[in-house]
């Protein structure tokens, strides 16, 4: 999937805002052959029992969103979601969620993010056949704060 650089730290701050809990958002933009993120939408967790280690989205969000994104000719692509103190892939109940849903194809960001504002992204694509998620390699276009990007700069 492609996401620019700009959506991928807007992703980790909100991961580092809501650290200790789980932070979650909406992808959108289009899904050809590859799907290519344009907007990122942070929503609200309304998990209320275990904030720290689920997320949930609302209806009504989802609704909003794809009605906004229509307007815009995009579509909800996917979503993210952090992990505090957790490593970014989707746990066993990220599966089950994901296989509950009509899910094929579906990208899935998740984000670790750690006490010192650490935080790693990875992307995961959800496949119905297997009932599994598979990694997706995130390609992330323009420049990434404090961060080298592959082939932008020579190594010396
Ligand atoms: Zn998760």
């Amino acid at each position: 999937m492609k996401i620019r650089g700009e959506h991928v730290l807007a992703i980790e701050d909100h991961a580092r805002g809501g650290y200790p809990d789980e932070v979650c958002g909406v992808l959108v933009g289009q899904s050809a052959a590859e799907v290519t993120v344009e907007a990122v939408v942070p929503v609200a967790n309304r998990e209320r029992d275990a904030p720290r280690v689920r997320y949930q989205v609302a209806p009504e969000d989802l609704l909003r969103i794809q009605r906004e994104s229509r307007e815009s000719r995009l579509d909800i692509v996917g979503f993210y979601h952090s992990h505090p103190e957790h490593p970014a892939r989707p746990s066993e109940t990220d599966r089950r969620m994901a296989a509950e849903g009509i899910s094929d194809g579906v990208v899935h960001v998740v984000v670790s993010v750690d006490g010192a504002g650490r935080a790693a992204p990875s992307a995961w694509v959800f496949r119905d056949a297997t009932q599994a998620f598979e990694e997706e390699p995130l390609a992330v276009v323009g420049r990434r704060r404090e961060q080298e990007e592959d082939g932008c700069r020579s190594k010396s």
